[in-house]
C-alpha cells in the first residue's frame, strides 16, 4: 500500500513515521508513506499557500494553485512508476464523515491513497468539489491542522494490514473488530500485593473456556459501557 500525504508541516510526521507499528511495516515494505511538503509546489514568489477569504472574514485559506499542482504531480508520478492511479484523495475535515474501525479497515484494502492536511481556515472550496473522493473528521473538535487526524488515520489503517502486526491475530482482538470492546488484560505477576489476584480462569491452561470468558467479559463491558455498539 502507497500512503502520500500532503502538509504544510512535515516534521510533525518525522517520529511517528519512524517508530512502532508504523516504523515496522515500512521497514518491512508493507507499507510506503511519502511526505510532501506543498510549499514546494506553489508559484509564489514568497512561498505561500493560503490567502484571504473572498467576502472578508478572519483567518487565512488554502489556494487552489499549489494544492491542484501537488495532486496533479502526484498523480502523474504514480501513473509513471506503477501505471497506477490514487483509489481515494482524502480531505481531513472536522465536517467529513467520522473516523471509525470499519473505515479504517476499508481503507487498508485500497492501493494507494493521498491524505491532503489542512491548514488555517481550511481549504478553497472548489479542491473538495474538484479533486477531493473522501471528507473525514476524526472527531467533533476542532485542531489547527490536518497533520494530527492523517497520523490517527495512517497508524489505524497500517495496523490491520495483514503482518503489520507480529501475531496477526492481534489487531482482530481489539476494541471495535466484530462491534465489541476487548475484554481486560492481565499479565505477571499472578498476584500482586495491594492489587490482588488476576481472574482465576486465566491461569486454567484450557484455551477454550479461556476464549469463552473473554467473550463474556468484551460482552459485559460493552454493554455497560457502549451499548450503542451492540444495536449498530
Ligand atoms: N474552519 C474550519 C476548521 C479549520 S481547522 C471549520 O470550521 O471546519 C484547520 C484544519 O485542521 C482543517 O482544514 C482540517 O484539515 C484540520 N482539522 C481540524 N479539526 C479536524 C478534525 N476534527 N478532523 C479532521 N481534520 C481536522
Amino acid at each position: 500500500m502507497q500512503i502520500d500525504i500532503i502538509t504544510v508541516l512535515p516534521e510533525m510526521f518525522e517520529g511517528f513515521l519512524s517508530e512502532s507499528i508504523v516504523g515496522r511495516a515500512r521497514k518491512q515494505g508493507l507499507v510506503e508513506i511519502n511526505i510532501h511538503n506543498l510549499r514546494d509546489y506553489t508559484k509564489d514568489k514568497h512561498n505561500r499557500v493560503d490567502d484571504y477569504p473572498f467576502g472578508g472574514g478572519s483567518g487565512m485559506i488554502m489556494q487552489i494553485q499549489p494544492i491542484a499542482d501537488c495532486i496533479k504531480s502526484l498523480q502523474d508520478k504514480l501513473m509513471e512508476d506503477k501505471g497506477e492511479s490514487y483509489d481515494a484523495i482524502i480531505y481531513t475535515s472536522p465536517d467529513g464523515k467520522q473516523f471509525n474501525q470499519p473505515m479504517a479497515n476499508e481503507l487498508s484494502q485500497l492501493k494507494n491513497i493521498i491524505i491532503l492536511c489542512g491548514h488555517y481556515k481550511g481549504i478553497d472550496h472548489r479542491i473538495r468539489e474538484k479533486l477531493i473522493t473522501h471528507e473525514v473528521s476524526i472527531g467533533d473538535y476542532v485542531l489547527s491542522g490536518g497533520e494530527l487526524p492523517a497520523a490517527v488515520m495512517t497508524d489505524a489503517i497500517v495496523r490491520v494490514i495483514p503482518g503489520a502486526i507480529g501475531d496477526s491475530q492481534a489487531a482482530l482482538d481489539d476494541c471495535f473488530q466484530d462491534n465489541l470492546l476487548a475484554p481486560p488484560i492481565y499479565t505477571r505477576p499472578a498476584h500482586y500485593e495491594g492489587f490482588g489476584d488476576v481472574p482465576e480462569i486465566l491461569l486454567c491452561g484450557d484455551p477454550k473456556k479461556i476464549r469463552e470468558w473473554e467473550l463474556q467479559m468484551a460482552m459485559e463491558r460493552t454493554r455497560r459501557l457502549r451499548p450503542d455498539l451492540l444495536s449498530e
